[in-house]
């Protein structure tokens, strides 16, 4: 009898060692993973409906566009709404035998929802606590993300058990942006925000105040449907930095359900600059992107031998907007005699986040005159060795050539920023 007591002790020290050996590995597969990512930033709101995935989804994108290496990690069980904003819908995340893999978005831009898990939207509706903090802590550790800068992930909206449990799951979080609409109602959602962060040890990187204003789409003048400016208020009273309104924009939505980053397509409108202004301060927490000096270069003892140069081109005229060309003339120039040996046209590649940087290192260029270049585009042909001349004119491209080599090229400056 005593040995069968003695035997079932055995067993069952066995089986809290075993536990115990899968939690460590766990922990430590975790922990590898997320050591990979440089930073690591929750979306929260205090309830939904308030834009939470939208802005989660273009700070990813406006993150990636800057040429960062990005990751969304939808968390949302009850509305994975991450993959309909990126077009992403049905898709299915692969694997490598060893772990999951993201889908791709694009070259900067890698995705895992819980969205791509489900048959339909109703299925996580069934699911228990445990039964989806076991989904989130297989995700966290067996998605393999590679080496991120930036993982943005999209919480469950509120501040009560399950957004808690994930938070908690997640080891070295940055910080959390938390999402708001100006009414008094949303508002106080912001101080739970607030205060869930300091429950789970997060710094509040910063308060959003969503549908700020609607934008006419006549007139262009905004409306304050729900009154604006309460999130600014707000943040002061609770000490946490402010990061900006964003107006109500139709074309958000429109934008938003056809999967078309709002951001990428539809850069030049007020929205999408007051999500500029909501990244920058996310821009600075990367090292990285503080912009290189080495930017515009134009020396005489560095114009030796051949060279490749590409100028975008627009209508036949350098484009001043490097990213939005139709076309490259690339040139083959001979800088000691001063002559072009040869010259190409290329269509532009689709425009996805980092490519130019690596197409056109691929074809072998090596200068670029450019009328209007973002300071992370230039920092990425700069670290492929690549020169970039900034603030050329609109000009026939191949007399741009010739002053370039005779070193009578003027350079203005920095006419576009994107
Ligand atoms: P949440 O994640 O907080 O539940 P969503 O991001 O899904 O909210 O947004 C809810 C709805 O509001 C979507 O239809 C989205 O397109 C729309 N929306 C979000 N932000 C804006 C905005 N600034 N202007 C117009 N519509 C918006």
């Amino acid at each position: 009898m005593s040995e069968e007591k003695n035997k079932s002790a055995d067993g069952l020290e066995t089986f809290a060692e075993n536990k115990k050996t899968k939690e460590e590995q766990e922990q430590k597969a975790l922990a590898d993973r997320m050591g990979r990512i440089r930073h690591k930033i929750m979306v929260l709101s205090g309830k939904g409906g308030v834009g939470k995935s939208t802005v989660a989804a273009n700070i990813a994108v406006s993150l990636a566009m800057d040429g960062n290496k990005v990751g969304i990690l939808d968390t949302d069980f009850h509305g994975p709404s991450i993959p309909t904003l990126l077009n992403l819908e049905g898709k299915r995340p692969g694997s490598d035998g060893a772990a999951i893999l993201p889908v791709e978005f694009s070259e900067g831009l890698k995705v895992m929802s819980i969205g791509f898990l489900l048959q339909n939207q109703d299925d996580a509706v069934i699911w228990r606590g445990p039964m989806k903090m076991g989904v989130i802590k297989q995700l966290l550790t067996e998605v393999n993300w590679g080496e991120l800068d930036y993982l943005i992930i999209d919480f469950p909206p509120g501040t009560g058990d399950e957004p808690l449990s994930v938070a908690q799951l997640i080891p070295g979080m940055d910080g959390a942006v938390i999402v708001t609409t100006p009414q008094n109602l949303s508002l106080n959602d912001v101080r739970k925000c607030i205060s869930f962060c300091g429950q789970v040890s997060v710094p509040v990187l910063g308060v959003v105040e969503n549908m700020s204003g609607l934008v006419c789409p006549n007139c262009k003048t905004i409306i304050n449907v729900f009154k604006a400016g309460g999130g600014e208020k707000m943040a002061g009273e609770m000490g946490v930095p402010f990061l900006g309104r964003i107006p109500m924009d139709p074309q958000i939505v429109e934008a938003s359900d056809s999967g078309m980053p709002f951001v990428y397509h539809h850069g030049d409108t007020d929205a999408a600059k007051a999500f500029a202004g909501v990244v920058g301060p996310l821009l600075v927490m990367n090292d990285k992107a503080e912009p290189e000096t080495k930017t515009v270069v134009s020396k005489k003892e560095e114009k030796k031998g051949m060279h490749k140069i590409a100028i975008p081109i627009v209508e036949g005229h350098l484009s001043a907007h490097f990213g939005h060309c139709e076309e490259f003339a690339i040139f083959d120039v001979d800088l000691e005699t001063k002559k072009i040996i040869g010259q190409e046209r290329a269509p532009s590649p689709p425009h996805e986040p980092g490519l130019l940087p690596r197409w056109l290192g691929e074809k072998g260029v090596n200068v670029i005159i450019a009328g209007g270049m973002g300071t992370r585009a230039q920092q990425l042909f700069a670290e492929r060795g690549i020169t970039v001349s900034v603030g050329a004119s609109s000009d026939d491209p191949e007399k741009l050539i010739m002053a370039y080599m005779e070193d009578t090229l003027e350079l203005g400056g920095n006419i576009c920023d994107h």
